[in-house]
């Protein structure tokens, strides 16, 4: 039984926390946007060297919640004629930049619960060695 459960890991990533410890430790403290490269509580590695793409992944997930959570609304308001042209421009414009820049940390947060989700096991805490490390083929010596 993993020390930490799915619903441990979904919390902790609805509240920006480390997926491993739980501390809020996932942004750098004074920045919004910073992501810190390893948990200041237990050097849990947010960010790894050799995983560049990993967190294109969170784009896609704020790119999909922005179209789904805001400029799908503006447009079925737009064509149930609540509101009119100029103020769905405006709101699909405005909503399109600020919306992202809002979710940007919920959009890494969960993009990193999401793999944890899937792969609780490679979590430190429960015996894992970290993401992507568990698939890699091992070096033998001879
Ligand atoms: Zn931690």
């Amino acid at each position: 039984m993993p020390t930490v459960s799915r619903s441990q890991i979904v919390a902790r990533g609805l509240t920006h926390c480390c997926p491993n410890c739980g501390a809020r430790s996932l942004f750098r403290a004074g920045t919004l946007f910073r992501v810190n490269r390893r948990c200041e509580a237990c050097s849990f590695e947010f960010e790894r060297d050799n995983d560049e793409g990993f967190y294109l992944g969170s784009l896609s997930l704020n790119y999909g919640v922005t179209l789904v959570g805001c400029l799908l609304p503006v447009l079925l308001l737009w064509w149930l004629k609540v509101i009119g042209d100029r103020t769905a421009i405006v709101l699909a414009v405005a909503g399109a930049i600020l919306f992202p820049i809002l979710f940007y940390r919920s959009s890494r947060s969960w993009w990193l619960m999401n793999y944890y989700l899937v792969f609780p096991h490679h979590l430190p805490a429960n015996g894992g060695k970290g993401r992507g490390t568990e698939e890699k083929p091992t070096t033998r010596r001879r």
